[in-house]
């Protein structure tokens, strides 16, 4: 297993994805996001596993008041309240300047990087071409796709974002919920990448996207890893952890239950993260400057050996629609 990882792997370059300041300016923007929820319509509670059911859980860490709880029966990290009005996290004029800003300084670099990768990881499950992204913001991944030959379709509430990649891209985008998408088209593969963590109520949510699916179609999920490296040290000083926009923190057995949950087929289910570059920036911010070297000189050879036992800090999950389903 660590032979194969190790072939795959490919390295990235942690001054541009872990600049200095980044667990700073991340934080600060999650504060952000609960305060506009707190001068909003606040917040309601959670009682119940959002992918089980189970009532019975515990308190894993705490950011801004709000509890993550680990389900004892499926293991599925929630957060212990959730906005009352989701759209108050989401509400801000800036959100397309603030995305915009985010991506287009490492636009390239990540299209490079990342983008491909996903592009080949749809190809080697997929025979179809007609993909929807859910939550395709401004479109980079989307474009990607449409230039190796994929018919494109977007979905994204925020409504500058979707009218964005609409015009610089041509691609039709959907601004409504995925519940509410009313099309007879259906897709060859959804991607919902670094999308489902924000959402209430993930089995819902996961069913509404499988309607819109081709008979032996399928969802290629990312979404971080409780159990991974760097959370299990960084704790709620992680960036992954940041309600109210991430409410949910799935782990292997929780990947594994929503696909019984949804009726739908978990044919891959892998872990790739870049642990050591957040544990940089975790470093970094403690001014623990040794080990934060270390991470960085340590990366290509130790970052491998997390994802080969599931512990880096993204799932790749691919789910197929078996028939009718
Ligand atoms: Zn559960």
């Amino acid at each position: 297993m660590y032979s194969t990882t190790l072939k795959n792997f490919r390295d990235i370059d942690v001054h541009i994805m872990r600049p200095r300041g980044f667990l700073e300016r991340e934080t600060e923007w999650a504060r952000e996001s609960y305060q506009k929820v707190v001068d909003g319509s606040g917040f309601t509670d959670v009682k119940n596993c959002p992918v089980c059911k189970g009532e019975i859980r515990s308190v894993l860490f705490s950011k801004f008041t709000i509890d993550i709880c680990r389900c004892s029966a499926c293991g599925h990290g929630y957060a212990s309240q959730v906005p009352a009005n989701v759209s108050d996290v989401y509400s801000d004029a800036n959100y397309l300047d603030q995305s915009l800003e985010a991506t287009n300084s490492e636009a390239e670099y990540r299209k490079k990087r990342f983008y491909d990768e996903r592009v080949t990881l749809i190809k080697q499950f997929c025979d179809g071409n007609r993909l929807l992204d859910v939550g395709c913001g401004t479109g980079l991944f989307l474009e990607v796709a449409k230039k190796q030959g994929f018919e494109v379709y977007g979905q994204e509430l925020g409504k500058g974002m979707a009218e964005w990649t609409r015009t610089t891209f041509s691609i039709p985008v959907w601004d409504e919920p995925v519940e509410q998408i009313d099309t007879g088209v259906r897709f060859d593969a959804i991607t919902i990448f670094d999308v489902i963590e924000h959402v209430t109520d993930p089995v819902m949510f996961v069913l509404a996207v499988k309607r819109l699916l081709a008979d032996n179609g399928v969802i290629i999920v990312l979404t971080p890893n409780l159990d991974s490296c760097a959370l299990s040290i960084m704790k709620e000083k992680s960036q992954i952890v940041c309600p109210p926009s991430h409410l949910q923190y799935f782990t292997m057995a929780s990947m594994k239950e929503m696909a019984r949950r949804t009726d739908l087929a978990l044919e891959y289910l892998v872990t790739n993260g870049i642990d050591l570059a957040d544990m940089k920036a975790y470093y970094d911010l403690v001014h623990e400057d040794c080990l934060a070297r270390a991470c960085e000189h340590l990366y290509q050879m130790l970052q491998p050996v997390v994802d080969a036992a599931n512990s880096g800090n993204h799932f790749k999950a691919v789910f197929r629609k078996n028939g009718q389903g």
